[in-house]
């Protein structure tokens, strides 16, 4: 039998690289329009900054088979959309009972996780902190500090990512809000739409799907 070959990566814990990662991937604030409430506020900055990167992804992607972990580090930049702290599109899990696991590497943010059914979560991460993403947990990390926040996150090579999940409820139930004292606030979304009892289905269906299906 042919086993892989064991090897190391080195992070960079202050400017999110990957060294030796094969694949990088950025998102540029253009590429953001729709996520955040405030549109007027996106649109705005989003005239003078479209281009600009915030939020970058090195990972590596094993090949051997589908027992595998995929493994990487995110970068975020600091900022805000109006009242709302910069953050990612977020995702659940194509096969919704992966886990993921995400580990802070510098800066100060915060991971929001929502259940199917619409109960929230959220898990503050410092460099050092080690936040544990469960199964079926909707997930979007964001960028609470006035630097980059870098992260390193491990999930299985079969996960995959349903990025339209918060789209499809107008948004995930809470925003994360400056509260005007320097801190950080959860609020409620008013235009989240709650999920329907065959969408939730259908996210717990897939955690039985055949691999390929
Ligand atoms: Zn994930």
């Amino acid at each position: 039998m042919d086993y892989p070959e064991p090897f190391q990566l080195k992070v960079d814990p202050r400017h999110g690289r990957l060294l030796g990662s094969p694949s990088n991937y950025q998102k540029k604030l253009s590429d953001l329009a729709g996520i955040y409430r405030d549109s007027a506020a996106f649109d705005a900055l989003a005239q003078t900054d479209g281009d600009r990167v915030v939020y970058a992804v090195q990972d590596y992607r094993p090949a051997f088979g589908d027992n595998e972990l995929i493994f990487g580090t995110t970068w975020m930049a600091p900022g805000r959309v109006g009242d709302e702290f910069f953050m990612t599109r977020g995702h659940i899990h194509a096969r919704a009972d992966r886990p993921e696991i995400y580990h802070g590497q510098s800066g100060h943010g915060l991971m929001l996780m929502e259940s199917p059914e619409g109960d929230t979560r959220t898990v503050e991460i410092w460099a050092d902190v080690v936040c544990y993403v469960p199964p079926f947990w909707i997930h979007r990390s964001v960028n609470l500090g006035d630097q980059p926040l870098v992260m390193a996150f491990t999930y299985p090579v079969d996960a995959g990512q349903d990025y339209d999940v918060i789209a499809r409820s107008n948004g995930m139930r809470s925003l994360i809000v400056d509260d005007g004292q320097g801190g950080w606030v959860e609020r409620a979304n008013p235009d989240w739409r709650p999920r329907t009892t065959n969408q939730i289905e259908t996210i717990h269906a897939t955690a039985h799907a055949t691999v390929g299906a």
